[in-house]
């Protein structure tokens, strides 16, 4: 860059919006201005613009009086923002204010008298926003010791009459700037933006967010090298960050992609921005007011030569999706040209076309607010052929969102296409209508809205993460909530970095308190941040909308902790919603046999997993490995289990010669229990565990079917306080002691097994028992340690020596490393698909 060139920079209306940011840009112009010549180019401070166009509405109303409130209001913020920032001048500048803004109450007046806004009159109205901003930074600017003067565009930009949307006379602006240039001397020109004038001098705009044209212009006239965008974010972002959080600034992009961002929508950037750029070379840099230091993104002929740079993802919303169809195969009629040319004619602005190869169907992505006319347009073209029923009547599809992704390698890298389509499709999102461009620099496709935020998140995780993403939301957060939590916080990073999943708690739930944050909850004090809030109560018709919210997320799954009853419904609205389930909960899968089969077959019919490994004998690979045996044509003969390891626990207490009392109590104390016992010593739990597994076999089983012998008797089992339940025991203590005693002669252990043997369907003998058993030496349950489980299968093609799965089966650590293993299990199967 020559010293003598000119740099450019252009502040966006928020960043001279409110006082604070303003005294940042007069600190960054007084600090550029040292460095050599500089043009500044200003928009309306914050919603100035909106509200004038809100005043110009209510004066073609008639109605001054509100019209001139709305002026008031933009006077309030102007006065407000120069007095601040320079208090000991604040009479005259609000003086001056009043002065400026004087002329467009003449004008709103006028406007209300006769009731009627030409676009030309409305171009009027609008100048003054940025009159009053460019005007009060110049004076700001000097009275901190910059030299600045206010420069008028409407004596630089001059354009035709298309008021509202100015076309600018490019050669004849760039000589003004020249001339006028000359003049200027070593005081900052402070341009309005936005705003223009036709050769005879009528106030004309370049439409909305033109100041960036501007800025583009101005830079071009002045022969500068550079342009910088000020705004309030610290760059182009690899997505809308408001949909995604983990997306990032890109440093550094060529103008070809940013023209094609552009293209696309991208808010920051316009097309007829960017190609002044392009014409002159001229570099784009944007950068965040408030953080100077930050490189933002440059923009420029080179862009990045780094090969494993970002990949954009644009989208632009509130679009349609016009359809044609032609009916014969041989009639293609210039499908697609006529209905271009038949848009164009009616200045609809077409985002995206694509047709069939054959030039058979057609699809048009246009504005929704213009559909229906686009539809007109298309139906008198096509009048013809439509009442000779050769086309298809037009199909609308509304609102969608159109999604880009732009890569200059993209032409260099390995099936880019393919990769966009199967991440979109592993979760679910349809793709309405695609296209590629012949520049290889973009690929574009319509989803539906409601898909907006799930396929952005998708495809920008998919090319610029190195990771898959999981979203949890945990129910429950006691004995193996907590204990998930634990490890997660343990394994997080280790997971990511090694194995390429990123899990995220975006929601926790106890039975009392929610806590939902799509962008993830910070793990650190999770649980007490949970005890603090209160939303109510969280039964399923607080969690669904939540629901709602996850099935958004990537990978989403409900880890049901809990050992809640009435869980069923909420997995049925969650597998509805293509969220998987994890659940160490039993209770779902010991339903009635029907209402437990419509469950797994609605997550079946969605396409959604259901693991629940840890409901059986904890983490212990039991019901997959059954799953195998079944899925792999084996027939199973018979299955003995002992299921329960807290009961396993308490009878080698038994067999060691403590009584029944202590040993119950130590197993409460080390978690191997339930929080009340009664549900492990009435064998209930136990019950439950074989049905699970009869079930996995297709045996149309219930609990009401399985002959159940409890651990203890049921007249210990009274309807009173555990501690007294506990101290209830004592009185069974030497019965116990007998039955042990009878063991020991023999050599065999006292277990409590349950046996399931299928071919007893359908003959009146029970298929599962559950009870006590003088286990014989040799016998696999005979020397089960501590609260260690065990399951063995007899079958076909394991008969000799049944398949036997063995070991710890119970407890909070080890039950949520079995599901955090299902939570793997859900995140590589997507993976591989
Ligand atoms: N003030 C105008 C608008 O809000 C122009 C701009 O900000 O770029 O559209
Ligand atoms: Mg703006």
């Amino acid at each position: 860059m020559s010293s003598t060139s000119f740099r450019v920079m252009k502040f966006g209306g928020s960043s001279v919006g409110s006082p604070r940011r303003l005294r940042q840009v007069l600190e960054l112009i007084g600090l550029h201005a040292k460095a050599g010549p500089l043009a500044v180019v200003v928009s309306a401070m914050g919603d100035t613009t909106d509200w004038l166009l809100e005043a110009a509405e209510l004066a073609t109303r008639g109605e001054l009086e509100e019209a001139l409130t709305v002026v008031a209001r933009v006077a309030h913020l102007a006065k407000t923002n120069a007095t601040a920032l320079h208090p000991a001048r604040g009479t005259p500048l609000a003086a001056r204010v009043d002065r400026l803004l004087a002329p467009l109450q003449q004008l709103l007046q006028g406007i209300s008298l006769t009731r009627e806004c030409s676009p030309a009159s409305r171009d009027k109205v609008l100048a003054f926003g940025e009159w009053v901003s460019s005007t009060l930074l110049a004076e700001l600017l000097e009275a901190s010791g910059t030299p600045a003067a206010f420069r008028d565009a409407r004596q630089l930009l001059v354009t035709d009459d298309t008021f509202g949307n100015a076309r600018v006379d490019v050669a004849r602006t760039r000589e003004q700037l020249q001339r006028q240039s000359a003049g200027w001397g070593a005081s900052v020109p402070v341009i309005p933006g936005f705003i223009a004038a036709t050769v005879d001098g009528r106030t004309t705009t370049l439409g909305r967010n033109g100041s960036d044209y501007t800025a583009a212009l101005v830079a071009q006239g002045l022969g500068a090298s550079e342009v910088t965008v000020w705004t309030d974010v610290l760059g182009l972002h690899t997505a809308d960050p408001d949909l995604v959080s983990d997306a990032y600034p890109v440093p550094h992009l060529t103008h070809g992609e940013g023209l094609e961002l552009a293209a696309v929508g991208v808010r920051m950037l316009h097309p007829r921005t960017m190609i002044p750029l392009i014409e002159s070379g001229i570099s784009l840099r944007i950068r965040n007011t408030m953080h100077p230091d930050h490189p933002g993104t440059l923009i420029d002929a080179i862009g990045s030569r780094d090969g494993q740079r970002p990949t954009c993802i644009a989208t632009r919303e509130d679009l349609a999706l016009l359809g044609i169809e032609v009916r014969k195969l041989s009639d293609q009629f210039q499908l697609g040209e006529r209905a271009l040319a038949a848009l164009r004619a009616s200045r609809v602005t077409v985002w995206m076309t694509a047709q069939s190869a054959n030039g058979q169907s057609l699809a048009v992505v246009v504005p929704r607010p213009d559909v229906e006319r686009a539809r007109a347009a298309l139906e008198t073209e096509l009048s013809q052929e439509l009442a000779r029923r050769e086309v298809e009547p037009l199909g609308v599809r509304q609102p969608v969102t159109l999604l880009t992704l732009v890569a200059e390698a993209m032409g260099q890298g390995v099936n880019v296409a393919g990769r966009f389509f199967s991440a979109l499709g592993a979760v679910g999102v349809g793709v309405r209508a695609s296209a590629q461009g012949a520049s290889s620099r973009s690929i574009s496709c319509v989803v539906d809205a409601a898909d907006t935020a799930i396929a952005v998140r998708t495809t920008h995780a998919a090319f610029n993460l190195a990771h898959q993403q999981v979203s949890l939301f945990l129910l429950g957060k006691g004995t193996v909530g907590g204990q998930l939590l634990a490890q997660l916080r343990a394994q997080q990073d280790l997971l990511r970095e090694r194995h390429g999943i990123a899990l995220r708690v975006v929601g926790l739930a106890d039975s009392r308190h929610t806590l939902f944050e799509p962008a993830g909850l910070s793990l650190e004090g999770l649980e007490e941040r949970l005890a603090r809030v209160d939303r109510g109560e969280p039964g399923t018709r607080t969690l669904v909308p939540l629901l709602d919210e996850l099935r958004r997320l990537p990978v989403p799954i409900l880890v049901d902790c809990t050992a809640a009853g009435d869980v069923a419904p909420l997995y049925t609205e969650a597998f509805r919603r293509g969220v998987h389930v994890v659940a160490a909960n039993k209770l779902p899968l010991a339903l009635p046999w029907a209402e437990r089969e419509a469950l797994v077959a609605e997550a079946r019919r969605n396409h959604v997993a259901y693991h629940y490994e840890t409901t059986v004998a904890s983490s212990l690979p039991v019901i997959d490995t059954l799953a195998n045996l079944v899925r792999t044509g084996d027939t199973v003969r018979l299955i003995t289990a002992s299921l329960s390891g807290s009961v396993g626990y308490i009878c080698n207490e038994l067999m060691a010669g403590v009584p029944l009392s202590v040993a119950v109590r130590a197993a409460r104390d080390r978690g191997f229990t339930e929080s009340d016992p009664r549900e492990d010593l009435s064998g209930a739990d136990v019950a439950r565990k074989a049905l699970i597994l009869a079930r996995e076999l297709g045996l149309p089983l219930s609990l009401s079917d399985v002959a159940l012998e409890p651990f203890v008797p049921a007249s210990a089992q009274a309807d009173e306080p555990t501690e007294a339940f506990l101290r209830g025991l004592r009185a069974l203590d030497g019965e116990y002691a007998e039955k042990v005693a009878h063991c020991h002669p023999s050599g065999t252990t006292l277990r409590y097994l349950a046996r399931i043997d299928p071919s007893k369907l359908g003959t009146g003998t029970p298929v599962i028992r559950v009870g006590l058993h003088a286990a014989e030496v040799g016998h696999p349950a005979a020397d089960l340690r501590g609260s260690e489980s065990f399951v063995s299968f007899t079958t076909t093609r394991h008969s000799d020596f049944p398949l036997t799965v063995r070991g710890a089966g119970a407890g909070g650590a080890v039950t949520a490393s079995g599901v955090l293993a299902d939570i793997l299990r859900v995140s590589q199967t997507l993976r591989g698909r």
